[in-house]
């Protein structure tokens, strides 16, 4: 069964015509010539699919009607990307909550669960659903962080790996590590980086110590930093790291990225995710620090639904949030780097909700950062930016050569798909229609049913 709204003809070789699509997301020399047509950025195109392969773009109205269905201004999207998630997380939340809703509440509760439940099958079957929910909702590529604190990294690296295989063609996996940044200075953050480096990751730390976990910027930070670089470096890997998530402005930490990537001349990608507490800073330490990332070609990942969940909440009984979380997007963007959003966590301590769904992330990305007036190309921030800095050229745009793996919404206007949850929204993956009914979350009752 599926809700989607639109089935393409059969025999895998036809025309949508008379769609839209934002400029920003055609790849294509015709590109800037397409008439404008709805609200930002949108154009109005044709777009041939044959052998399972976007064949060719043209102006909308150049292609023969027998050759395919008038979408009537539908919206024909490329599969959106996933730059950050926590896979190994997901869907523990009827097991183990977070009765604080804050993120200390959320590193204790996820620490008890992982210690006592994470074997191998279990992260695996969660791992799987949250991969079938996204691609029900029309996500092409996901990179998730793998909890890798010994001995955990040892089961984990080894299930992600089967998990990219079995979804080969289908969702482009990419995995990196995440522990304290302090075990890179013993041997097991060596071991960790050998781990990753068979498992064809990224290596990755969070700018927080064991040593000193009240310290929101740790003492072993710099050395630690140091070290990963070295450790990636010497292995050929890029780096994907958990940045100053917090609200308390003595988080510091991006900038020693930045200086210690500069330092050792890191030839890798950087890719920082969160970045929250940047936003309480002086606009010249903001300046500051945009300008050393620009320098160390660092690229910043925003998580802004879970932002919005942990940062500023009380465990004062009487307190409402007063800032939105969210790290400043629009300055980074504006400094010339690259930025992308993203969905993070899923149904567990970190985020109580969430469905591994892109075009949710994009559309509430839309309204806690203000990523409209004008909605700009801000949408490459869900799909190509996020693309292209996992090294998938040609992906989360719509370029003839590609795989016509797609989403084509009923709305016809920026307005009609932020306004409405696109819950019928047809996914084609090589042309083809795919079932996008929801895995049921009864599949997981008797794994993370309340045991503990
Ligand atoms: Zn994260």
């Amino acid at each position: 069964m599926t809700h989607a709204f639109f089935t393409p003809p059969a025999g895998g070789r036809y025309v949508l015509r008379n769609a839209r699509a934002p400029r920003c997301l055609v790849d294509d020399p015709l590109a800037a010539d397409l008439r404008p047509a709805g609200d930002g950025d949108l154009v109005a195109l044709d777009l041939a699919v044959e052998d399972g392969r976007i064949a060719a773009i043209a102006p909308a109205g150049a292609t023969d009607a027998a050759r395919g269905p008038d979408m009537d201004a539908s919206l024909v999207l490329p599969g959106f990307v996933d730059l950050h998630t926590h896979l190994d997380k997901g869907h523990i939340w009827p097991r183990r909550q977070n009765p604080t809703g804050d993120g200390a509440g959320a590193a204790l509760a996820t620490m008890q669960d992982r210690t006592a439940h994470w074997h191998a099958e279990d992260v695996r079957r969660r791992m799987d659903f949250a991969l079938r929910t996204a691609y029900a909702k029309g996500v092409v590529a996901i990179r998730t962080h793998l909890d890798s604190l010994a001995p955990q990294a040892q089961i984990s690296f080894p299930v992600f790996r089967a998990m990219r295989e079995a979804w080969a063609g289908r969702i482009d996996l990419q995995a990196s590590s995440i522990a304290p940044v302090d075990i890179f200075l013993t041997d097991e953050g060596v071991q960790l980086a050998d781990i990753v480096a068979e498992s064809g990751g990224n290596l990755g730390c969070v700018t927080r110590s064991l040593r000193h976990p009240a310290e929101p910027t740790p003492p072993e930070v710099d050395e630690g930093l140091a070290r990963l670089l070295r450790l990636a470096a010497e292995r050929g890997l890029d780096v994907d790291l958990h940045v100053d998530e917090s609200t308390d402005p003595r988080a510091r930490s991006l900038i020693r990225v930045a200086r210690a990537a500069l330092a050792q001349g890191f030839k890798g990608r950087i890719l920082c995710g969160h970045c929250t507490s940047l936003a309480l800073q002086t606009d010249e330490f903001i300046a500051e620090t945009l300008a050393a990332c620009r320098d160390a070609g660092i690229a910043v990942v925003s998580l802004p639904t879970v932002n919005m969940y942990l940062q500023d909440r009380s465990r004062e009984a009487v307190r409402t949030p007063r800032w939105r979380g969210v790290t400043v997007l629009h300055e980074m963007k504006a400094a010339g780097l690259d930025v992308a959003v993203a969905g993070d966590n899923c149904r567990d301590p970190f985020y109580a909700y969430g469905d591994h769904d892109m075009l949710d992330t994009y559309t509430q990305a839309v309204k806690i950062l203000h990523l409209d007036h004008p909605f700009a190309d801000w949408i490459r921030a869900a799909s190509a930016t996020p693309a292209a800095i996992m090294g998938l050229q040609g992906r989360g745009v719509l370029k003839a050569g590609m795989p016509a793996d797609l989403m084509v919404l009923r709305a016809r206007s920026y307005s009609e798909m932020l306004a409405r949850h696109q819950f019928d929204r047809t996914v084609l993956r090589r042309g083809r229609a795919i079932d996008t009914t929801l895995p049921d979350y009864r599949e997981l009752d008797e794994l993370v049913e309340g045991r503990h």
